[in-house]
């Protein structure tokens, strides 16, 4: 047998491309969120709670919060929201939570942001939608008083246009020219290009009415997987705005977290996309933060940021037909998370800890020696003995039925001894 030519070239290591977008800040007292430019890729989210309801919103936010959502939006829709607004603010600042407020405003946003200066105030930055602003004259005039609010406050503005709610006008005028052509667009091309229309046109026309193009960040939001890529790619080319970046309408559980990952993950390794947010339905009794856990995770995937320890546990197989692994698994999973709001303050750097969980010997103490701390557990038929690695070294071996506590306190202990204020600092 012919041995196969090897390469002289080395492999290219993939990595995603420089972002080129201008950086928007988005400010609540000292906490100044920067998107774009050569800033993080944000996470944000958006409450479900009645607005109205100033104390359960504000829970909501700060668990938004504290899962690491940089960002959270909230509906004003009604009067009675608008008032609420700078309690929520107050309630969050009392709670020593500045992360900032986005309002989220269709049809009245420019009365309620006049009418309501405390709430122009107390929020951070506006989204607006410019197919839900008015119609015929009194569009450009209501978007006016909506961007005056904006300037007069300093605040950052998310023009943000949906396929559900796209500006029909411009769309009928946009369909009108398309029928001239000698050879006209597909109508799907036709409504990709009414939706960047619609949110570069409105970029510039808030400029002209004194708005700083760099707190202008700009979304088209659809909700087919391809048909984002192809609206962003071409959105990318043809404005230097930050660009917030979402699939609308995901769905849910698994549809909606494969969707998001797919679509995300194609602009995002393109260098396209400063900020997300993952449309999430939560199922039945599922919590509204696991919108932000899904976005960190992509955003953790493709290695632009790096939010919660990493748990590496094998799928399992027809060596474990416990579910001793797979418990522990989740366990240790739920555990890092739970406990990053505390550790993020009081151990920085953990958050690029590596754990690893796995089923039997046949990866498990390699894939352990791989990760900072790791346990590798006994498979069918397997010594019941779990073996230990700590940085690289296998350190001890775990008996009986307290296995899954004793690695915990293990972790905690590793935890607090290398990213503790008392840890050696890193040569
Ligand atoms: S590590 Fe062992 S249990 Fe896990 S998938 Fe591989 S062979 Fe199966």
């Amino acid at each position: 047998m012919q041995d196969l030519p090897i390469t002289q070239q080395p492999i290219a290591i993939a990595s995603p491309l420089p972002r080129k977008s201008r950086q928007a800040r988005v400010v609540w007292r000292n906490n100044v969120v920067t998107v774009g430019g050569d800033a993080p890729v944000r996470v944000q989210s958006m409450t479900n709670t009645d607005t109205v309801d100033a104390v359960e919103t504000a829970i909501q936010v700060r668990q938004l919060a504290q899962a690491g959502s940089e960002m959270v939006r909230i509906t004003v829709n009604t009067p009675e929201a608008a008032a609420a607004v700078p309690y929520i603010r107050e309630q969050l600042d009392r709670m020593g939570e500045y992360v900032p407020l986005v309002g989220d405003f269709h049809y009245n946003g420019h009365r309620l942001l006049t009418e309501y200066p405390a709430c122009a105030e107390a929020l951070s930055k506006y989204r607006i939608n410019p197919g839900n602003v008015g119609k015929g004259d009194k569009k450009d005039k209501q978007f006016g008083q909506m961007i005056e609010a904006a300037a007069r406050y300093d605040k950052a503005v998310r023009i943000g246009v949906n396929w559900g709610s796209l500006d029909q006008e411009l769309m009928a005028r946009l369909m009108d020219e398309n029928s001239r052509r000698a050879q006209p667009w597909d109508t799907r091309q036709v409504m990709f290009e009414a939706l960047i229309s619609s949110a570069v046109e409105s970029a510039r026309l808030a400029e002209s009415m004194g708005l700083n193009g760099d707190n202008i960040i700009l979304s088209c939001k659809v909700s087919g997987v391809q048909d984002l890529i192809s609206v962003y790619r071409a959105l990318a080319q043809r404005c230097d705005y930050a660009l917030h970046l979402g699939l609308t309408e995901a769905g849910m559980g698994t549809k909606g977290t494969v969707a998001s990952a797919a679509a995300l993950s194609v602009l995002l390794q393109e260098g396209i996309g400063d900020t997300i947010r993952v449309s999430l339905t939560p199922q039945p009794g599922e919590a509204r933060t696991q919108e932000v856990v899904v976005a960190s995770e992509i955003l953790q995937a493709l290695g632009l940021r790096i939010f919660v320890p990493s748990v590496t546990a094998c799928p399992g197989c027809g060596r474990t037909t416990s579910t001793t692994f797979q418990e522990l698994a989740k366990q240790i999973d739920d555990y890092l998370r739970g406990q990053m709001p505390l550790w993020r303050m009081k151990y920085p750097g953990v958050e690029a800890m590596k754990v690893a969980v796995m089923g039997c010997i046949v990866n498990g103490p390699g894939e352990s020696k791989h990760a900072n701390i790791g346990i590798s557990l006994p498979g069918t038929g397997e010594a019941p003995a779990a073996p230990v690695y700590i940085d690289g070294e296998k350190a001890l071996t775990l008996r009986g039925e307290r296995i899954a506590e004793e690695f915990q306190a293990l972790v905690e202990n590793y935890v607090a001894r290398t990213y503790g204020a008392t840890a050696a600092a890193p040569a």
